[in-house]
């Protein structure tokens, strides 16, 4: 089982309430997994209301229970990882405490941030038809590992051949484009299949190397118009040069008659 605990969220279960605010001080910690950073005194921060292992069993529920604080990112990254039962956030404005005293900006970004991940999510779920999926076994250790991607987001998901699908753990991932999620996906696979002895068992909605449509239409090459070749021809006008003869008149000799 250690095998599958690579999230490392021991108390990721535990949630027991989320919340939502802004830092009162410097002094509080980020708890997102890479993060640690402090959170900025009148920073947006989202919280998770955990049972507090400090404090004795004898003590009231409120004194229980403790927050801890995330950045606005870094819950989302939270959130993007472990199994289906791990407590999520579906709806902001009823799931997180202390919504309604948010600035209605921050209300707005934080409906736009969720609503974007409930899409990136849906995009992969596994009855998507343009998810394209890799399934690996690892034949001795008896476990699974599968990467999805879609546009410019993975999905991964991995557990125990013989476990419930409900303890699976997923990751998300979002790239700034295609060929990033393309890049990391097929680094994943290359990985598994050389250092962690994984075997391939299926690809599905794979297209055969990029077919990208050709046009059906082939636009027929235009050759240039012919030039006008009456322009080029030079016609010479032959001017006839009427030459009137004129016809002398007869010059009187001057005669002298007589
Ligand atoms: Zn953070």
């Amino acid at each position: 089982m250690a095998s599958t605990t690579a999230t490392g969220d021991n108390d990721e279960n535990t949630t027991i309430s989320f919340g939502c605010d802004y830092a009162k001080s410097s002094n509080a910690k980020c708890h997102g997994k890479y993060c640690e950073n402090e959170i900025s005194k009148g920073t947006l921060r989202l919280s998770r209301l955990i049972p507090n292992p400090f404090i004795p069993q004898s003590s009231t529920r409120e004194e229980q229970l403790m927050p801890v604080y995330y950045h606005v990112q870094c819950m989302i990254n939270y959130l993007r990882t472990g199994n289906e039962k791990k407590k999520r956030i579906e709806n902001v404005a009823k799931n997180l405490q202390g919504f309604d005293e948010l600035k209605k900006k921050d209300q707005e970004k934080l409906k736009k941030l969720f609503n974007y991940e409930e899409k990136l999510q849906g995009n992969l779920s596994e009855t998507s038809t343009t998810v394209q999926t890799t399934y690996l076994e690892h034949d001795k250790d008896k476990k699974y590992w599968q990467i999805s991607y879609d546009n410019k987001s993975t999905k991964t998901k991995y557990g125990l051949l013989d476990e419930p699908d409900s303890n699976a753990i997923i990751l998300y991932k979002d790239f700034s484009n295609k060929a990033e999620a393309k890049k990391y996906a097929d680094k994943k696979i290359q990985e598994k299949i050389q250092k962690n002895e994984y075997t391939l068992k299926k690809q599905t909605g794979v297209t055969t190397n990029n077919q990208t449509p050709v046009a059906t239409k082939r636009k027929r090459k235009q050759s240039p118009a012919p030039a006008n070749t009456a322009s080029t021809k030079r016609i010479k006008k032959q001017r006839t040069i009427i030459t009137t003869a004129t016809r002398k008149q007869p010059t009187r000799s001057a005669s002298i008659r007589k």
